[in-house]
């Protein structure tokens, strides 16, 4: 039986703490959550399911939104019509990104904020994460464009940092740049 995860709000002040690096091997019970958090991204993900369990669409969630102030989160990613691709990673760190920069040009979305936010987030175009998975072997995963966005808005929660901290006041959707939008 799917029972939904219990999502931190914008206004818990855990999602602004520090994180501590997790160290492997992970618990059972680690094991599973993140095997709950990916099953729900997915299913949020799945109209049908959405509806079904009313879930709100999302492709990540990191350990802060839960409560748990350690360094990890997932993605479940959309890369074709119904086909999805997970990542886990611990610890990660952005080891490199490029120069060019992008906006996803409807807004970014996190299952932490449930209210509609003006703006766009400006992240690089390309980056490249250095981590652990599951069984904390290392791992290295580049990432561009909605994945890249994906990616940085998660590193961000971990630093305590939400999307709408990064929204420019004085150009919200950034009409002054020449910041690509996806
Ligand atoms: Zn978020």
């Amino acid at each position: 039986m799917f029972k939904a995860l219990n999502i931190l709000d914008e206004s818990d002040k855990r999602l602004r703490l520090k994180n501590k690096d997790v160290v492997f091997p992970l618990s059972d019970s680690r094991k599973k959550l993140i095997k709950r958090m990916l099953d729900e991204l997915r299913y949020s993900q799945i109209p049908e399911l959405s509806e079904k369990y009313d879930l709100r669409p999302g492709m990540g969630l990191a350990a802060p939104q839960l409560g748990i102030n350690e360094n990890f989160f997932v993605i479940v990613y959309e890369y074709d019509e119904g086909k999805f691709e997970d990542y886990v990673i611990f610890n990660p760190k952005i080891i490199s990104h490029s120069e060019s920069m992008v906006c996803a040009a409807s807004g970014e979305g996190c299952l932490s904020v449930n209210r509609d936010v003006d703006g766009v987030v400006p992240r690089y175009e390309r980056v490249t994460v250095e981590g652990f998975d599951i069984d904390g072997k290392p791992i290295k995963i580049r990432a561009r464009e909605e994945l890249a966005i994906a990616f940085q808005h998660e590193y961000d929660h971990l630093q305590g940092i939400l999307f709408f901290d990064k929204i420019d006041k004085d150009d919200p959707y950034q009409t002054k740049t020449n910041i690509k939008m996806i």
